[in-house]
């Protein structure tokens, strides 16, 4: 937990201006059911059982971490009848679906902030709303208020993009009516694309060594996966040539083709790099695009939200279904070494203090990296695959900084209401620095030399504008997700406290030309480079995806070409986290289609109960 001098400064004054009674600091993911107990007496008392008993039972599976996709794996497999363990290393489960209590008071949600990509499927099949999941949908999309001078106007105006068809046509309108009609065109299109690619996710990858080299029955294995495949090329049908522009093109130039006005132009392609080290310039960034309209929330196509009480209530969700179905759910038990047996063969973990765990199977839902380079003993993996994961790309250009602040924002180019509710603007994702695709690439050119551009991308969410539950009265809670900032620095600078604040401190001099007053309503601040989101979260590199989301790292190329079912070269061990299909972001499908396939794998080495 990082508290830097600045919450201490100002924390008189916070308990004076928002509390009501004093808090104390209480990390645990879900703080309804879970209050006054550590997240892991709770989980444990909830999972029923002494923690000894625990560790000394033998289980059909282990999992290793408590990542949303790991919880949705263990729900699966208990779910089809398999007893279910899960250790995470951390003290709270829901990895980088998480909320955490940083500044008293306020709930982070410190990593990722809206969710949108859950499949509907997981959504159903584990009950998610009966298991606590509370969402609130956002009226609007996206917003970006613009610097006069930038945008070449000569007041302060801004574009939203809602759901509301009209107010987005008369605000793209604003800059270009041109542009406001080609909108809805290219956003069905896009959507389309999206939507046909949706069952990709929800089943495995073809996978090419089994194609190339499997047998008969390997080969026949892989004819579900390869109808889907065909059956998602022939839904995207005429469309097939923009989404092979989308995956090979820069995305500026298929936005410059589309559209005139800046603004609207950049907005669009934020949706592109988000979260990569990637710039509207190079090629084959599109396919985050479809990533962002794949989504839907409670039937909601597109839409996006916050859940209730942060994303860790998405997480505590899936726990509370995985429990209920008798899995047991453990904190703080980093696990050091996959165990083997005398065939190479997977049969348990060992934790750090030394605690061996025996099952059947062992699925990993840390990267890539971790489980295949760090956890799994050496010998028991082929040269040519150690080399395959060593060459995986974790680089990220991601700093996410959670901030409490005293009051709503107050934006030069929307006032606030003299009633204080927060307009739509307020509940969208707020773009700054957004003025042009220009100014983008101009924040990603320094970062590709270790050095960091004073106007960064900044993107701004407040959930409390939506959800009460996570901030005292008249307070609120603000995520910055900026780009670009190198893990590794130039100069034999390092990310130390010093930088850190450094780096906060200008991303909120930035937010201060847009929102006079911020500055002075930041009373808590949680800043997060890569070098943070590695050692805090596991996050190899700091990438947020488990891993860069390009070409030759998505389907059958994740998380290589030569491992991409889940399978792992050690029978009965298998990735079932973001590392592996269909990839990043709070989707569960990794963790549904790993567990799907080892219990089947199970079932056929004939070790089911
Ligand atoms: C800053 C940021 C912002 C993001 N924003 C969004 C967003 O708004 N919307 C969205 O959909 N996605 C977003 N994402 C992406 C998304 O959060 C991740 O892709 C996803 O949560 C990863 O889930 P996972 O379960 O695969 O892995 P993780 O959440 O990384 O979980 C892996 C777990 O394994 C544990 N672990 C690792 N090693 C061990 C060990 N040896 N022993 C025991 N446990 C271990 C880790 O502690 C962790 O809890 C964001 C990510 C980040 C970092």
């Amino acid at each position: 937990m990082l508290r830097l001098p600045v919450i201490t400064l100002r924390e008189t004054l916070l308990q004076k201006v928002c509390f009501r009674k004093p808090s104390v600091i209480d990390c645990s993911v879900n703080q309804v059911t879970l209050r006054n107990l550590s997240t892991s007496q709770a989980v444990h008392r909830a999972a029923g059982g002494c923690q000894e008993d625990a560790l000394t039972q033998e289980y059909d599976a282990i999992i290793i971490g408590a990542g949303h996709n790991g919880l949705t794996a263990s729900a699966y497999l208990q779910k089809a009848g398999l007893k279910t363990l899960v250790l995470e290393r951390r003290h709270v489960i829901g990895g980088a679906a998480v909320t955490e209590e940083i500044v008293p008071g306020f709930k982070f949600s410190r990593c990722s902030y809206v969710l949108s990509l859950l499949r509907p499927e997981i959504y159903e099949e584990l009950e998610l709303k009966k298991h606590g999941l509370r969402v609130h949908v956002r009226p609007a999309g996206a917003y970006a208020p613009l610097l006069g001078e930038s945008a070449g106007l000569s007041r302060p105006t801004s574009l939203l993009l809602s759901s509301n068809a009209k107010n987005t046509y008369d605000q793209i309108a604003q800059f270009s009516e041109k542009d406001a009609k080609e909108y809805f065109v290219y956003s069905e299109i896009i959507e389309g694309i999206g939507a046909a690619i949706g069952p990709l996710l929800d089943s495995p990858p073809v996978d090419l060594s089994s194609l190339g080299d499997g047998s008969f029955k390997d080969r026949m294995e892989m004819w579900p996966a390869i109808k889907t495949l065909l059956k998602t090329g022939s839904q995207i049908g005429k469309n097939l040539p923009m989404f092979y522009e989308l995956l090979t093109a820069p995305v500026a130039k298929i936005l410059d083709r589309w559209f005139e006005s800046e603004p609207l132009k950049a907005i669009l392609a934020t949706d592109c790099i988000t979260g990569a080290m990637v710039s509207p310039q190079t090629p084959g960034a599109g396919y985050v695009l479809l990533h962002h309209v794949m989504g839907e929330i409670e039937g909601v196509k597109h839409a996006w939200a916050f859940p209730e009480g942060g994303m860790g209530g998405v997480s505590q969700s899936i726990a509370n279904a995985a429990q209920s179905y008798g899995a047991t759910i453990m904190t703080e038990k980093p696990v050091d070494t996959i165990m083997l047996d005398s065939d190479q063969k997977a049969c348990g973990v060992v934790l750090e203090d030394g605690t061996e765990i025996r099952s059947k199977m062992v699925l990993s839902n840390a990267t890539a990296r971790i489980t295949y380079l760090n956890l799994t003993p050496q010998e028991a993996l082929p040269k040519e695959f150690i080399q395959d994961v060593q060459a995986i790309d974790y680089t990220s250009p991601v700093t996410k900084i959670n901030v409490a602040l005293d009051r709503l924002p107050n934006f030069k180019a929307d006032p606030n209401l003299a009633s204080g509710v927060p307009g739509a603007h307020h509940t969208s994702t707020i773009h700054l620095n957004c003025e042009s695709m220009d100014r983008i690439t101009a924040s990603y050119e320094p970062c590709t030399r270790g050095e960091i551009y004073h106007r960064p991308m900044i993107e701004m969410c407040i959930p409390s504008s939506l959800d009460r539950t996570i901030a005292p009265e008249g307070c609120h809670v603000a995520t910055l997700f900026t780009q670009y900032t190198p893990y590794h620095l130039a100069n034999g600078e390092k990310w130390d406290e010093r930088k850190m604040n450094e780096y906060a401190d200008m991303v909120f001099d930035n937010i201060e030309d847009y929102c006079p007053g911020f500055k002075s309503s930041v009373v808590g601040r949680d800043i997060l480079p890569p070098p943070e989101l590695e050692r805090i979260f596991g996050l190899t590199g700091g990438n947020i995806f488990h891993g860069a989301m390009s070409l030759d790292q998505i389907y059958f190329g994740r998380p290589v070409t030569s491992a991409a079912s889940y399978r792992s070269p050690v029978e009965g061990l298998y990735l079932c986290g973001s590392g592996a299909h269909p990839g990043g972001g709070v989707m569960g499908a990794p963790g549904r289609n790993a567990a799907r396939l080892a219990s089947k794998d199970l079932e056929k080495r004939g070790k089911r109960r």
